[in-house]
């Protein structure tokens, strides 16, 4: 696994993040990982994320990039890093809450629709408009947007996955220049899977989300 991370690691340019996803593999896999000196993981599932969480070293950063329940939010509170599956408002109040009680303030992506798929979550650009106008987020303390985070279609199709890649970095940029040029945080453009991540950086990513190319099928 050291040799795909190292290998996987000289294609990644430097300002981009590597987030492992761990989802299904087993605490001694992550483990090799942690010791490749990977430190970003990713889970799709909170009960997965709290189960892990307490097996592994204090400094691993832990990232919810699947769909969130608000009743599900409570657990991943104290610890989680950040937040790349925002797609309602009422989930973000939840975890703008939760963050409050502990006295913190939790990092978030909105995570925008760009794939032809039926399947897939997320808000389309003018609902996260709507989302980032709206006022009661423009109060809520303990949530910070730090960017988007988007995911394309499962195809072969390589000018269809990048056109989405595309559609979403111009979407990060208008929204930077518009609605966050006073907030440096606002910077990070969440996508590119195992399969797509190269078309992704070629398009602006600057956190990449990759399970198979490091870990191996689930
Ligand atoms: C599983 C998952 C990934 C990683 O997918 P791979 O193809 O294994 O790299 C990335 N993002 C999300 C949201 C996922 O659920």
């Amino acid at each position: 696994m050291k040799r795909r991370i190292e290998r996987l690691k000289t294609k990644l340019p430097e300002q981009v993040a590597l987030v492992a996803v761990t989802k299904t593999h087993p605490i001694n896999q992550i483990m090799e990982a942690y010791e490749a000196g990977l430190r970003d993981f990713g889970e799709n599932k909170v009960q997965e994320m709290i189960e892990k969480q307490p097996q592994l070293p204090a400094d691993v950063r832990w990232h919810l990039i699947g769909h969130l329940q608000t009743n599900k939010v409570k657990y991943i509170a104290p610890f989680v890093h950040l937040i790349h599956s925002i797609d309602s408002l009422k989930i973000l109040a939840e975890i703008n809450k939760q963050a409050a009680k502990n006295e913190r303030v939790i990092d978030c992506l909105l995570q925008i629709y760009i794939a032809a798929e039926e399947t897939k979550f997320g808000l389309s650009p003018e609902e996260a408009l709507q989302l980032l106008e709206s006022e009661k987020v423009q109060k809520m303390k303990n949530v910070r947007i730090c960017g988007l985070m988007g995911m394309a279609t499962f195809t072969d199709n390589q000018e269809q996955v990048k056109s989405e890649f595309k559609t979403l970095k111009k979407f990060f940029n208008h929204l930077k220049s518009n609605r966050f040029s006073k907030e440096d945080s606002f910077n990070i453009l969440s996508m590119g899977m195992s399969g797509d991540y190269l078309l992704a950086i070629e398009e602006g990513s600057t956190m990449v989300r990759i399970g198979t190319a490091i870990f191996g099928l689930r």
